[in-house]
């Protein structure tokens, strides 16, 4: 039984430290093919899969010779540069005795959290699916910078799996799935096969990726669970050190499963959700919060306050009140321009003149959590 087999579009994360021998500074190229074999074979049964593989750094670091363990950001793009190339070839040369193709996609933080540029993208990616070629997806280390990378392909995986609405985002780690504590530390941890909600005490439980050539972790697994279920599509750690990893969780192997929120709302809403960095916060009274909660627009007189310089096209957090966080929005309105709003509302509140309140963020821009 293939409890997959349902599913239309699963995106696959392959981490650094399965995808790399660091004793030999080289792809596990036989255990790639077991997995390429599985894809294979979800592939001939019409599924899409999309790949994103890590690997660049790590495979370049072992074989570029000795090397400090913490690398400064022109080493790292610069073994990033050379590692890629590797990484690519290994997964061509994994595919090619099924006759399936490969396109590469380096992508920055701005091509997913840039409307326009996310739209491009996800054109790229369908284009791609359409020609039956298998999508292999990598942060551009070369030139993402310190301020503006993602740093780990947990979230990237997660705003691809967004961006062309997957069903099922898989990572495959070194460990099987959430754990009540870190069972590497803790032996009476136990393991948790279904996660329903991303609650406080669920989220506290990501923990910094262990030593070696992991970048994520448990933190950004959970993090990158926010986005996925938010965007209306489902999660799965698992164990992928093993051959055949993709097989192994069809039949059932361990794991972790994070569901899907139900209501999503339209594609928009969903790339407002899963945002990565919103860039501000504005605050609405207890009126606004009962009508956005009926489904009205954002109206200049329901803020009371605003932090942040954003321009117009940003998203930002709104708030309650009681500064609980109520979801996102897509602003209309520079925070400039808001502020200059509130400030010629109060005045024309206190001469008691009647005012015109201006939409700020329309109803079909809001996404509530
Ligand atoms: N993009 C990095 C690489 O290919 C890896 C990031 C990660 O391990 O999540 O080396």
């Amino acid at each position: 039984m293939n409890f997959l087999a349902e599913k239309k579009r699963l995106v696959i994360k392959i981490g650094s430290a399965l995808l790399v021998d660091p004793s030999k500074g080289a792809v596990r190229q036989e255990w790639l093919e077991t997995l390429c074999e599985d894809i294979h074979a979800a592939h001939r049964a019409g599924q899409e899969i999309i790949i994103v593989s890590s690997g660049a750094v790590a495979l370049a670091r072992h074989q570029m010779g000795p090397h400090r363990s913490r690398l400064k950001l022109g080493e790292k793009q610069a073994l990033a540069s050379i590692g890629q190339i590797g990484i690519a070839h290994a997964w061509q040369q994994a595919f090619k005795r099924h006759n399936l193709t490969i396109g590469q996609l380096l992508l920055t933080p701005e091509d997913t959290e840039d409307r326009q540029r996310h739209l491009n993208a996800r054109r790229t990616l369908e284009s791609i699916l359409r020609l039956r070629a298998l999508p292999v997806i990598n942060e551009n280390d070369v030139i993402a910078t310190e301020a503006l990378r993602f740093g780990d392909n947990d979230r990237l995986a997660a705003r691809i799996t967004q961006m062309i609405g997957a069903d099922t985002l898989i990572l495959f780690s070194d460990i099987d799935g959430l754990y009540t504590a870190d069972p590497r530390t803790t032996p009476t941890a136990t393991h948790i096969p279904r996660v329903q909600e991303l609650t406080d005490e669920i989220m506290s439980l990501g923990g910094d990726a262990p030593p070696g050539d992991s970048s994520g972790g448990m933190r950004t697994k959970l993090l990158a669970a926010q986005i996925t279920t938010r965007a209306g599509s489902d999660m799965i750690i698992t164990r992928g050190d093993r051959p055949h990893p993709l097989a192994a969780l069809q039949s059932g192997a361990l794991h972790t499963h994070f569901l899907a929120h139900d209501e999503v709302g339209s594609a928009r809403k969903r790339w407002i959700a899963s945002t990565l960095h919103p860039e501000g916060t504005i605050t609405l009274d207890a009126g606004a919060v009962d009508a956005l909660h009926k489904g009205a627009s954002l109206l200049s007189v329901g803020i009371t306050d605003i932090e942040g310089d954003f321009d117009d096209g940003a998203v930002v957090t709104l708030s309650t009140p009681s500064h609980k966080i109520l979801g996102r929005g897509l602003t209309d309105h520079s925070a400039d321009d808001i502020r200059l709003m509130l400030i010629s509302q109060a005045t024309e509140h206190h001469s008691q003149e009647h005012h015109n309140s201006t939409v700020i963020i329309h109803r079909n821009n809001l996404s509530l959590d």
